[in-house]
């Protein structure tokens, strides 16, 4: 299938563009670059043998989305452009609105105006706001989110089903991923994120490299088993992997589903720490911090759906997410910008 992943150059769709071409498909990029680099599409290039086409183009942008479609013959879209620092939407949350929405509204436009069905929606895990039960469930309580960039996503995926009520021709599929880490095992693309992380595992990375001094822990006093809060953390090989196991099922249905992407697994943060330091024989000092405003105590994923309705079961557990993000970091240091 040919397919368009808007925001495709950034760290889960470079990795989508990579899995796609492993299945047989071809991934279309396009990318304002944002928050990425053309280096990561020459990466994807080193990596597949494939010279993927690319357009930089600003998704909300559209009479240039227009120009993409007429001329692309897309048999489906991956939308994963958007902006996603959590602590920056609470900051500009008008800016995080205009863009992702924008940009979903002016990609369902296209999609209709050139008979494009087929949608996958990169939503998150962020949607569930403060559980009130885990595992999470596709059916549990969505709502309540804690800032502006997880309200995009809520928001972006009832815009989903009700063009999908409006359109019965329209089939999509809302990944909601819950904590992507590591890298492809080549070392060639990784998470790139701009200053200082705000997840974790580049941070942990950071530190372990010595662009950071130690890991700030921010609390120890969650209701859970180490008191530091637990989360499902997702190979993002796994997580490209299971966009390629929605694009058939995306292909063969009609109407609007949403899937958990996660493991079903938590570990806390005091684990993932000390586990990328044994896995990789590298010290990452830590010290314990104030909790951050707008965490929960723990969420992980009930991942049957995926199984029972994709056929898709992460496969790489937290030895291959440290070791992965790992060598990511120690051959990229300063990310693509070290790149000759
Ligand atoms: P990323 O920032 O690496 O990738 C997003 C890409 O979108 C970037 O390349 C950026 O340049 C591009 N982009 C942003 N606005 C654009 C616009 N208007 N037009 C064209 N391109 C634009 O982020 P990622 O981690 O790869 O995340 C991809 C998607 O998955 C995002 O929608 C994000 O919200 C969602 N998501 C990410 C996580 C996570 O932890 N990484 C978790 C849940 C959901
Ligand atoms: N965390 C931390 N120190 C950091 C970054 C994150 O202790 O420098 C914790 C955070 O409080 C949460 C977990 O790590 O319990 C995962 O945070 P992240 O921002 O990666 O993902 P989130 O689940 O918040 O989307």
């Amino acid at each position: 299938m040919r397919v368009l992943l808007t925001g495709g150059a950034g760290y889960i769709g470079s990795h989508t563009a990579v899995e796609l071409i492993n299945a047989g498909h071809t991934p279309i990029i396009a990318d304002n670059y944002s928050n990425s680099c053309p280096e990561a599409v020459e990466r994807i290039g080193r990596i597949t043998g494939c010279n993927v086409e690319t357009h930089t183009i600003d998704m909300c942008d559209a009479e240039a989305v227009d120009k993409l479609f007429a001329e692309g013959h897309f048999d489906a879209c991956i939308h994963f452009a958007g902006l996603k620092a959590v602590g920056e939407s609470v900051s500009i949350p008008i800016q995080y609105y205009r863009n992702n929405i924008d940009s979903t509204l002016v990609l369902l436009d296209a999609m209709q105006r050139h008979g494009v069905c087929n949608l996958i929606f990169s939503s998150s895990a962020t949607v569930y706001g403060t559980p009130d039960k885990l595992p999470l469930t596709e059916d549990s309580p969505t709502g309540g989110c804690t800032n502006p960039y997880g309200w995009t996503k809520y928001m972006i995926e009832q815009i989903i089903r009700d063009a999908a009520v409006a359109n019965p021709e329209l089939s999509a599929v809302l990944l909601r991923y819950f904590n992507p880490v590591g890298a492809h095992a080549s070392g060639l693309i990784g998470e790139d994120p701009s200053g200082i992380p705000n997840n974790l595992m580049p941070f942990i990375s950071q530190v372990a490299v010595g662009r950071r001094h130690h890991l700030s822990i921010f609390g120890n006093d969650y209701n859970t088993p180490d008191g530091t809060g637990v989360r499902d953390y997702i190979h993002v090989v796994d997580l490209a992997k299971g966009h390629v196991a929605a694009l058939p099922y995306c292909d063969s249905h009609k109407g609007c589903i949403a899937v958990n992407l996660g493991t079903g697994t938590g570990y806390s943060v005091k684990q993932m720490a000390e586990a990328f330091a044994e896995i990789n024989g590298v010290p990452v000092p830590y010290e314990y911090a104030p909790r951050r405003p707008g965490d929960i105590d723990a969420c992980y994923a009930d991942p049957t759906r995926a199984r029972e309705l994709l056929g898709w079961e992460a496969q790489l557990g937290l030895s291959e997410m440290c070791r992965d993000t790992w060598n990511w970091q120690k051959n990229n240091p300063q990310g693509y910008k070290g790149a000759d």
